[in-house]
Protein backbone atom coordinates (compact mmCIF):
# COMPACT_ATOMS: atom_id res chain seq x y z
CA UNK A 1 0.00 0.00 0.00
CA UNK A 2 1.32 3.52 -0.97
CA UNK A 3 1.74 6.18 1.76
CA UNK A 4 -1.38 8.90 0.14
CA UNK A 5 -3.62 5.16 0.02
CA UNK A 6 -2.61 4.23 3.67
CA UNK A 7 -3.67 8.11 4.79
CA UNK A 8 -6.59 7.36 2.98
CA UNK A 9 -7.57 4.50 4.29
CA UNK A 10 -6.92 5.95 8.10
CA UNK A 11 -9.70 8.57 6.78
CA UNK A 12 -12.05 6.03 5.68
CA UNK A 13 -11.23 4.25 9.17
CA UNK A 14 -12.16 7.97 10.93
CA UNK A 15 -15.59 7.68 8.70
CA UNK A 16 -16.39 4.40 9.77
CA UNK A 17 -15.58 2.62 6.58
CA UNK A 18 -13.67 0.11 6.14
CA UNK A 19 -15.12 -0.85 2.60
CA UNK A 20 -14.84 0.78 -0.63
CA UNK A 21 -16.98 0.26 -3.47
CA UNK A 22 -18.14 2.94 -6.03
CA UNK A 23 -21.85 2.33 -6.97
CA UNK A 24 -23.82 3.59 -10.55
CA UNK A 25 -25.55 6.84 -10.11
CA UNK A 26 -29.26 6.73 -9.21
CA UNK A 27 -31.10 8.17 -11.61
CA UNK A 28 -31.56 12.03 -11.24
CA UNK A 29 -34.70 13.69 -9.88
CA UNK A 30 -34.47 17.25 -9.50
CA UNK A 31 -37.54 17.89 -6.49
CA UNK A 32 -40.06 20.27 -7.30
CA UNK A 33 -39.37 24.19 -5.73
CA UNK A 34 -41.55 25.42 -3.27
CA UNK A 35 -42.01 29.66 -2.49
CA UNK A 36 -39.52 30.76 -0.64
CA UNK A 37 -40.33 31.76 3.08
CA UNK A 38 -41.22 35.75 2.99
CA UNK A 39 -41.34 35.89 6.81
CA UNK A 40 -41.03 39.34 7.91
CA UNK A 41 -37.73 40.97 9.83
CA UNK A 42 -37.94 42.83 13.25
CA UNK A 43 -38.90 46.42 12.39
CA UNK A 44 -35.99 48.37 11.93
CA UNK A 45 -34.09 46.12 9.70
CA UNK A 46 -33.15 47.31 6.34
CA UNK A 47 -34.97 45.18 3.42
CA UNK A 48 -33.16 41.97 2.08
CA UNK A 49 -32.89 43.54 -1.65
CA UNK A 50 -31.08 46.55 -0.08
CA UNK A 51 -28.69 44.36 1.41
CA UNK A 52 -28.39 42.29 -2.17
CA UNK A 53 -28.28 45.33 -4.56
CA UNK A 54 -24.40 46.17 -3.42
CA UNK A 55 -23.47 42.59 -3.13
CA UNK A 56 -24.94 40.84 -6.20
CA UNK A 57 -21.77 42.93 -8.39
CA UNK A 58 -19.37 42.73 -5.43
CA UNK A 59 -15.32 41.66 -5.72
CA UNK A 60 -14.12 39.29 -3.06
CA UNK A 61 -12.87 42.40 -1.19
CA UNK A 62 -16.34 44.37 -0.75
CA UNK A 63 -17.93 41.23 -0.41
CA UNK A 64 -16.20 40.63 2.63
CA UNK A 65 -16.44 44.07 3.68
CA UNK A 66 -20.12 43.88 3.82
CA UNK A 67 -20.26 40.50 5.49
CA UNK A 68 -18.18 41.32 8.61
CA UNK A 69 -20.27 45.41 8.59
CA UNK A 70 -23.65 43.62 8.40
CA UNK A 71 -26.45 44.39 11.01
CA UNK A 72 -29.40 43.30 8.54
CA UNK A 73 -30.49 40.82 11.54
CA UNK A 74 -30.64 39.85 14.87
CA UNK A 75 -27.55 37.74 14.79
CA UNK A 76 -24.95 40.91 14.56
CA UNK A 77 -25.96 41.53 18.27
CA UNK A 78 -24.73 38.55 19.32
CA UNK A 79 -21.82 37.19 17.08
CA UNK A 80 -18.03 37.42 18.22
CA UNK A 81 -17.48 38.20 14.45
CA UNK A 82 -18.65 36.89 11.03
CA UNK A 83 -17.77 33.74 9.70
CA UNK A 84 -17.02 34.67 6.00
CA UNK A 85 -15.93 31.18 4.59
CA UNK A 86 -12.41 29.46 3.57
CA UNK A 87 -10.56 28.27 1.46
CA UNK A 88 -9.62 28.00 -2.73
CA UNK A 89 -11.35 30.86 -4.64
CA UNK A 90 -10.56 28.89 -7.43
CA UNK A 91 -11.79 25.59 -6.03
CA UNK A 92 -14.22 23.14 -8.00
CA UNK A 93 -15.56 21.76 -5.17
CA UNK A 94 -17.76 23.85 -2.81
CA UNK A 95 -19.04 22.85 0.28
CA UNK A 96 -22.08 24.56 2.02
CA UNK A 97 -23.09 24.28 6.22
CA UNK A 98 -25.78 25.54 7.96
CA UNK A 99 -24.15 28.21 10.30
CA UNK A 100 -21.74 28.75 12.74
CA UNK A 101 -21.24 26.73 15.90
CA UNK A 102 -19.30 28.00 18.99
CA UNK A 103 -16.22 27.19 17.70
CA UNK A 104 -16.51 28.97 14.16
CA UNK A 105 -17.99 32.15 16.06
CA UNK A 106 -14.55 32.39 18.44
CA UNK A 107 -11.69 31.56 15.38
CA UNK A 108 -13.69 33.51 12.16
CA UNK A 109 -13.21 30.29 9.90
CA UNK A 110 -16.41 27.67 9.20
CA UNK A 111 -15.98 24.14 10.07
CA UNK A 112 -13.29 24.02 12.87
CA UNK A 113 -15.21 22.51 15.84
CA UNK A 114 -16.08 18.55 16.20
CA UNK A 115 -18.11 18.62 13.13
CA UNK A 116 -15.11 19.94 11.46
CA UNK A 117 -12.93 17.53 12.26
CA UNK A 118 -15.04 15.13 10.77
CA UNK A 119 -15.46 17.56 7.59
CA UNK A 120 -11.79 17.22 6.87
CA UNK A 121 -12.15 13.56 7.19
CA UNK A 122 -14.41 12.98 4.22
CA UNK A 123 -12.64 15.48 2.25
CA UNK A 124 -9.32 13.81 2.81
CA UNK A 125 -11.33 10.32 2.00
CA UNK A 126 -12.40 11.20 -1.15
CA UNK A 127 -9.00 12.69 -2.08
CA UNK A 128 -9.55 16.44 -1.24
CA UNK A 129 -7.56 18.49 0.95
CA UNK A 130 -9.55 21.33 2.87
CA UNK A 131 -7.23 24.25 0.97
CA UNK A 132 -8.35 23.03 -2.42
CA UNK A 133 -11.97 23.39 -2.06
CA UNK A 134 -14.17 26.18 -0.49
CA UNK A 135 -16.25 25.82 2.69
CA UNK A 136 -19.39 28.53 3.56
CA UNK A 137 -22.19 28.59 5.69
CA UNK A 138 -25.77 29.44 4.60
CA UNK A 139 -25.32 32.22 7.78
CA UNK A 140 -22.18 33.61 8.35
CA UNK A 141 -23.44 34.53 11.81
CA UNK A 142 -23.70 32.34 14.80
CA UNK A 143 -27.32 31.57 15.92
CA UNK A 144 -27.23 31.71 19.72
CA UNK A 145 -27.31 28.54 21.49
CA UNK A 146 -26.88 26.92 18.08
CA UNK A 147 -30.29 26.46 17.19
CA UNK A 148 -32.11 26.69 13.71
CA UNK A 149 -31.52 29.64 11.38
CA UNK A 150 -34.82 31.74 11.10
CA UNK A 151 -36.11 32.24 7.43
CA UNK A 152 -35.49 35.92 7.81
CA UNK A 153 -32.04 35.39 8.99
CA UNK A 154 -31.51 32.56 6.10
CA UNK A 155 -32.83 35.54 3.29
CA UNK A 156 -31.20 38.79 4.96
CA UNK A 157 -27.51 36.52 4.58
CA UNK A 158 -28.43 34.59 1.23
CA UNK A 159 -27.37 37.48 -1.45
CA UNK A 160 -23.29 36.76 0.20
CA UNK A 161 -23.89 33.22 -0.24
CA UNK A 162 -25.18 33.33 -3.85
CA UNK A 163 -22.04 35.96 -4.85
CA UNK A 164 -19.21 33.64 -3.41
CA UNK A 165 -20.89 30.96 -5.40
CA UNK A 166 -20.94 33.52 -8.39
CA UNK A 167 -17.28 34.42 -7.67
CA UNK A 168 -16.22 31.15 -7.30
CA UNK A 169 -17.83 29.33 -9.77
CA UNK A 170 -17.66 25.82 -8.68
CA UNK A 171 -18.12 22.64 -10.48
CA UNK A 172 -19.62 21.01 -8.05
CA UNK A 173 -21.81 22.30 -4.76
CA UNK A 174 -21.85 19.82 -1.91
CA UNK A 175 -24.93 20.78 0.67
CA UNK A 176 -24.26 19.73 4.12
CA UNK A 177 -27.46 19.02 5.75
CA UNK A 178 -30.93 19.62 5.77
CA UNK A 179 -30.86 23.61 5.86
CA UNK A 180 -28.01 24.17 3.56
CA UNK A 181 -29.83 21.48 0.79
CA UNK A 182 -33.31 23.75 1.34
CA UNK A 183 -31.58 27.47 0.90
CA UNK A 184 -30.20 26.49 -2.38
CA UNK A 185 -32.90 24.33 -3.87
CA UNK A 186 -35.45 26.27 -2.43
CA UNK A 187 -37.40 23.29 -1.91
CA UNK A 188 -38.71 21.34 1.14
CA UNK A 189 -38.56 18.05 0.66
CA UNK A 190 -36.90 15.98 2.83
CA UNK A 191 -33.36 15.59 2.81
CA UNK A 192 -33.51 11.67 2.85
CA UNK A 193 -35.41 12.54 -0.89
CA UNK A 194 -32.85 14.76 -2.27
CA UNK A 195 -29.88 12.46 -1.24
CA UNK A 196 -27.95 9.87 -3.63
CA UNK A 197 -29.09 12.04 -6.93
CA UNK A 198 -27.45 15.13 -9.15
CA UNK A 199 -29.30 17.95 -8.70
CA UNK A 200 -29.02 21.32 -9.81
CA UNK A 201 -28.59 24.93 -8.10
CA UNK A 202 -28.43 27.31 -10.89
CA UNK A 203 -27.05 25.02 -13.41
CA UNK A 204 -24.21 23.93 -10.92
CA UNK A 205 -24.14 20.07 -10.18
CA UNK A 206 -25.58 19.74 -6.19
CA UNK A 207 -24.99 16.84 -3.96
CA UNK A 208 -26.94 16.57 -0.89
CA UNK A 209 -25.76 14.73 1.90
CA UNK A 210 -25.55 14.71 6.13
CA UNK A 211 -24.50 17.65 8.22
CA UNK A 212 -21.30 16.58 10.04
CA UNK A 213 -22.56 17.35 13.14
CA UNK A 214 -25.72 14.54 12.85
CA UNK A 215 -23.24 12.02 11.27
CA UNK A 216 -21.28 12.66 14.68
CA UNK A 217 -24.87 11.75 16.51
CA UNK A 218 -25.52 9.30 14.11
CA UNK A 219 -22.58 7.62 13.11
CA UNK A 220 -24.38 4.72 11.28
CA UNK A 221 -25.45 7.12 8.67
CA UNK A 222 -21.96 7.29 8.22
CA UNK A 223 -21.98 4.20 5.08
CA UNK A 224 -24.63 6.56 3.55
CA UNK A 225 -22.81 9.95 3.69
CA UNK A 226 -19.61 8.20 2.34
CA UNK A 227 -22.08 6.56 -0.51
CA UNK A 228 -23.00 10.28 -1.48
CA UNK A 229 -19.29 11.39 -1.63
CA UNK A 230 -18.71 8.91 -4.12
CA UNK A 231 -21.66 10.38 -6.15
CA UNK A 232 -20.39 14.01 -5.50
CA UNK A 233 -16.69 12.88 -6.73
CA UNK A 234 -18.11 10.61 -9.94
CA UNK A 235 -20.02 13.97 -10.69
CA UNK A 236 -16.79 16.07 -10.16
CA UNK A 237 -15.13 13.98 -12.59
CA UNK A 238 -17.39 14.14 -15.07
CA UNK A 239 -17.45 17.69 -15.22
CA UNK A 240 -13.56 17.86 -15.36
N1 LIG B 1 -21.84 23.61 11.42
C1 LIG B 1 -22.05 24.31 10.29
O1 LIG B 1 -23.05 24.15 9.62
N2 LIG B 1 -21.12 25.18 9.92
C2 LIG B 1 -20.02 25.40 10.61
O2 LIG B 1 -19.21 26.22 10.19
C3 LIG B 1 -19.82 24.65 11.78
C4 LIG B 1 -20.74 23.77 12.17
Amino acid sequence: MTPSEALRRAYLDALGITVWEPRAARPVHVPAATEPDRQASAAGVPPAAAAGDSVAAADWETLERRVAACTACGLHSTRTQTVFGVGSRRARWMFVGEAPGAEEDRQGEPFVGAAGQLLNAMLEAIGLRREEVYIANVLKCRPPGNRDPQPHEVERCEPFLVRQIELIGPRLIVALGRHAAHNLLKTDVPLARLRGQRLSYRGTPLVVTFHPAYLLRNPADKRRAWDDLCLARRIAEAAA
